[in-house]
């Protein structure tokens, strides 16, 4: 890049399939992985970072994607999960784990998605560093807010009564919503009161295979700001800002237009129409790292876009999940899904 600071370096997109496990009543099945980075569906294979098996566990999840994105960002970087996927494959049970795996203000059993498991780790190394009292002294403070972006709207989901909020382009490419409202979270416990307060906020639908569909995207976002002083004799002092999106992204596909209202059929176009132009900026992105050609990157264009703007991108890390059912019946959405997977590769 010319300017170092806005073009992705290779690793700035990862993408990661899950596949869900079996259910009880399928077809045959259709898609295997073939190795950690490789699956097959019929005679076709595929290719992406890594591919996590119907066998994966929320830990595996947590591993793979989790561990690293942690580390990434205490130093610094702006970082992105993004849940990509047809309806009722997994996308909410990855990100924040089943509703069973959390109850108000406590997120403690196996199920629990990645996170939870995120912020855990976060927050112990943030406690580590804040201790270790050598020659600097590390301070760091943590705010979460939690949107919804339903039919081109954006919603708070911390204050259901704040709707349509309104995004400005604060400096060149770096969009803040207004009014959004934020919290200081000191420890898991907040993290999740926060999450079970927003999800039940959420705007869901009835659809054919998921009826707790979501018809909206959701992007939970933390901001860490950190202050580094020295406290020997050569003194100094330094601030850094990392931010995280975590993307749950409405379901892709589902529906079979028939038979349902014309609300659904317009929410399915806002959904198709957001989700195509996010596959687009990101291919841009990617392109562009080749090209050295930032102009082309369409700045104002969706919300979604525009609200994932800080992470991706420039020296931002971004890690799409894509999920899909392995049986025969969901053949053309699991295509499609993969076709997104690569298309932002
Ligand atoms: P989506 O958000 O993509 O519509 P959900 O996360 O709501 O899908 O998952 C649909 C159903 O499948 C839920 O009951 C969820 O608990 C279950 N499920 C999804 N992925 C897994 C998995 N990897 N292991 C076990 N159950 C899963
Ligand atoms: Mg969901």
């Amino acid at each position: 890049p010319k300017d170092g600071s806005v073009l992705p370096s290779d690793d700035s997109v990862k993408v990661v399939v899950r596949i869900r496990p079996d259910q009880e009543k399928v077809g045959h099945r259709i898609v295997q992985r073939i190795s950690s980075d490789t699956l097959s569906i019929g005679d076709q294979t595929y290719s992406f970072d890594s591919i996590l098996d119907s066998g994966s566990s929320q830990e595996d999840v947590f591993n793979l994607i989790g561990m690293p994105l942690v580390k990434n960002s205490l130093a610094g970087f702006n970082n992105s999960i993004v849940c990509y996927g047809q309806s009722g494959t997994g996308k909410t049970y990855t990100m924040w784990g089943p509703p069973s795996a959390m109850v108000d203000g406590q997120c403690i059993n196996s199920l629990q998605g990645i996170v939870p498991r995120i912020f855990q780790m976060l927050f112990s190394e943030i406690n580590k560093k804040e201790e270790s009292s050598e020659e600097v002294q590390t301070n760091y403070q943590c705010r979460c807010s939690f949107l919804e972006i339903y039919n081109e709207q954006i919603n708070d989901l911390l204050d259901p009564t704040q709707r349509n909020l309104l995004v400005r382009e604060e400096t060149k490419g770096s969009f803040q919503v207004e009014n959004l409202s934020e919290e200081y979270v000191n420890t898991v416990e907040d993290v999740t009161q926060l999450l079970v307060k927003g999800l039940s906020n959420r705007k869901v639908g009835a659809t054919n295979v998921n009826s707790k569909s979501s018809r909206s995207h959701v992007i939970f976002t933390c901001v860490i700001e950190s202050w580094c002083k020295g406290l020997s004799s050569k003194f100094f002092s330094s601030s850094k800002t990392s931010r995280i999106n975590f993307v749950d992204l409405a379901g892709i596909g589902d529906n079979n237009v028939d038979g349902f209202s014309r609300q659904t059929v317009q929410e399915d176009r806002f959904i198709k129409n957001s989700l195509s132009k996010l596959g687009r900026l990101v291919n841009i992105l990617s392109d562009s790292a080749h090209q050295e050609n930032e102009e082309k990157v369409p700045r104002v264009d969706s919300c979604l876009n525009n609200a994932l703007q800080d992470t991706l991108g420039g020296n931002a890390k971004a890690t799409f999940i894509c999920s899909i059912f392995p049986d025969e019946r969901y053949k053309a959405i699991t295509l499609s899904t993969l076709r997104f997977g690569g298309r932002v590769k």
